[in-house]
């Protein structure tokens, strides 16, 4: 099993590196959209899906990084532990003196619903419905872990979080949300200087200090998600709550049943019904 996934990463890896060096030209040419689009949307790859996302995202923050010389940094695919020896993945941190851009990428299609302050969107992908974790809260947890790391304010950085595909999204508030033909714009309109180059320099190489290159670590990144999530699943199914492990109760609501947390209003937390059918 290991070779397998050794390999997947070394064909990954080769596919990633070769966007990189010709992927202005692989980008332009038509058969590479058919490709993709056959790859990601008759296969569902969700890897693949992912990977065409955060190049797709890589390609707009890098013409921005090439056209104002010196104002701005871009780190891809950051994954960094923190002190609590959790590892946190961020798939674009922009630098710049108008501040630090933190961007997470999304490439889905389908319609997306979500509420700003909810835990999990809901994706309908033709008659498929399902779960989505907030990528808001991802991202805000990506902020905190950069606070740690580089001793800087919240105010100092921007959360985006990007849609890459044709997913129809409606949120109840989409600050901070933008659609990757839109990224470009959202970035440039930010234009008060906060910090000074040098500083965001210092800032750049303090985070590829941190980050994590060697490969199992990078696995086993990847492997604590999906453990995380069986988790609370596990979790939600015995009735214990997932947040504070309290006990869950059936409540009934203005959109019908769902399973609160006994221990409201300290702890929040929902799980609609028909969610776990
Ligand atoms: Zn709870």
């Amino acid at each position: 099993m290991e070779i397998v996934f050794e390999m997947i990463d070394v064909l990954s890896q080769g596919i990633v590196e070769a966007f990189k060096m010709y992927g202005d030209q692989i980008l332009h040419s038509f058969l590479f959209y058919v490709i993709v689009s056959i790859l990601s949307s008759v296969f569902a790859i969700p890897f693949v899906r992912g990977k065409f996302g955060e190049y797709k995202v890589h390609s707009i923050l890098s013409s921005i990084v090439k056209k104002n010389p010196g104002k701005y940094i871009l780190l891809d695919d950051l994954m960094v532990r923190l002190s609590n020896g959790k590892t946190i993945q961020i798939d674009h941190v922009l630098l710049s003196c108008y501040g630090i851009f933190v961007i997470e990428t999304k490439h889905y299609s389908g319609r997306i619903y979500g509420k700003v302050r909810s835990e999990y969107w809901t994706q309908y992908a033709g008659n498929k419905k399902s779960n989505m974790y907030n990528p808001l809260r991802q991202n805000w947890g990506h902020i905190k872990a950069l606070e740690e790391i580089l001793h800087i304010s919240e105010s100092s950085f921007q959360s985006l979080v990007c849609f890459s595909g044709s997913a129809y999204v409606k949120l109840d508030d989409c600050t901070n949300i933008v659609l990757s033909k839109d990224l470009k714009k959202e970035i440039l309109s930010y234009q008060k200087p906060i910090f000074q180059g040098g500083q965001i320099r210092e800032y750049a190489i303090m985070l590829k200090g941190r980050d994590i290159v060697d490969k199992k670590e990078r696995r086993q990144h990847v492997k604590n998600i999906k453990v995380n999530q069986e988790l609370r699943t596990f979790k939600i199914a015995q009735g214990i709550c997932p947040q504070c492990g309290g006990k869950l109760v059936l409540r009934n609501g203005r959109y019908g049943e769902f399973y609160g947390c006994s221990n409201y209003p300290k702890c929040k937390f929902t799980e609609k019904l028909n969610d776990w059918e």
